[in-house]
């Protein structure tokens, strides 16, 4: 049998195998932060909080301060703050000083750092030392882990992963005779986070407010492939989210109606499910009672990456696209891939 992996909850995060049903995710998410960023950094004071939301904005995010750039690098010194501006602001390039003082040890780790922020500003920072409440898994311990030596491979994953999905959705926007990104989606101007959870693998990632925490030790980190499709799964929940839950407004209805004619019936879900992955001694992971409508969107997109890429590649899929299963799939994908993809669907009709 095909080894279960358990992606769970922690604010959504992904677990390992072995775990049991999470609790649910709280059903309320804070607003997507008002903090984005660009390439570019200043040395200028961050802007006043305002609990105005301002329009959520994709592709061209407002430039960050060097400020909110320290902020995001160095959650777990924030002391140090006002010497590190003092330090960087007058360098040519303030950005790549901070970076160069996060990466001290790492020279290789600190040149990758440099190009995630250059071409996707997507700082690679740590998570602050804390105790996460990690519902029915206890309270976990979560470490700073800076990703140089040892850990450097996980930054170059997450590195490739960003050139991926670039080039993916550049791809798949020319194939359908667009040109330049989704106006809607985002897989760059992302904080990453990373860290470790003491004495343990769980959880592997969550997402949250354009922030992603990454766990060096994660169970599903293992490989560059695991990693590009657990941050595809992630990157779409602060999609997800900066679309204003639109799984939640908008595909609970057919979530729940499979649920209704299935509960947690393996059989009855396996043509529902958007992935393969089960939970230990659960069920399909979209459909694992305890998980909402967020995660069954999250597979979705999952599948949704894996579809499209496979028709650039001119590849067959590996079995039929999800959107000619029973009409539930045709309703959520069309639903799905309108509001986050503008309808580009490369799949050929169903039979
Ligand atoms: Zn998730």
């Amino acid at each position: 049998m095909h080894v279960a992996c358990v992606l769970l909850l922690s604010g959504c995060g992904r677990s390992e195998p072995g775990d049991a049903p999470s609790a649910a995710r709280p059903g309320t998410l804070h607003a997507p932060s008002a903090v984005t960023a660009s390439a570019s950094v200043t040395a200028a004071p961050p802007p006043a909080a305002t609990t105005t939301a301002a329009p959520t904005s994709f592709a061209e995010p407002t430039p960050r301060t060097l400020a909110a750039l320290d902020a995001a690098l160095f959650l777990d010194a924030p002391a140090g703050s006002a010497d590190r501006l003092r330090t960087c602001a007058a360098e040519a390039n303030p950005g790549h000083c901070l970076l160069g003082l996060r990466f001290t040890r790492d020279p290789a780790a600190r040149a990758i750092a440099e190009d995630m922020l250059d071409r996707f500003d997507s700082p690679a920072g740590v998570e602050r030392d804390h105790i996460m409440d990690g519902g029915y898994r206890g309270m976990i311990h979560i470490l700073p882990r800076t990703p140089e030596g040892t850990n450097r491979t996980h930054l170059a994953w997450v590195r490739q992963t960003l050139d991926v999905f670039a080039t993916f959705f550049r791809d798949l926007r020319a194939a359908a005779g667009r040109a330049g990104p989704f106006p809607r989606y985002r897989t760059s101007h992302i904080d990453f986070r990373f860290m470790e959870s003491e004495n343990r693998t769980t959880p592997s990632a969550d997402a949250l407010d354009w922030r992603i925490g990454y766990n060096v030790k994660g169970s599903l980190l293992k490989s560059q492939d695991a990693v590009t499709e657990t941050l595809f799964h992630e990157i779409f929940h602060l999609n997800d989210q900066a679309h204003d839950d639109y799984s939640v407004k908008k595909l609970t209805d057919v979530f729940e109606q499979v649920r209704r004619k299935c509960g947690a019936r393996t059989a009855c879900l396996a043509p529902y499910a958007p992935g393969d992955t089960m939970v230990r001694g659960g069920t399909y992971y979209a459909f694992q009672p305890g998980n909402d409508v967020r995660e069954y969107a999250a597979e979705l997109a999952v599948r949704y990456f894996r579809e499209q890429s496979a028709m650039l590649a001119k590849k067959a899929l590996a079995k039929p696209a999800f959107k000619c299963g029973p009409q539930e799939n045709a309703m959520a994908f069309r639903l799905f891939v309108d509001e986050f993809f503008d309808g580009v669907d490369r799949t050929p009709a169903c039979p």
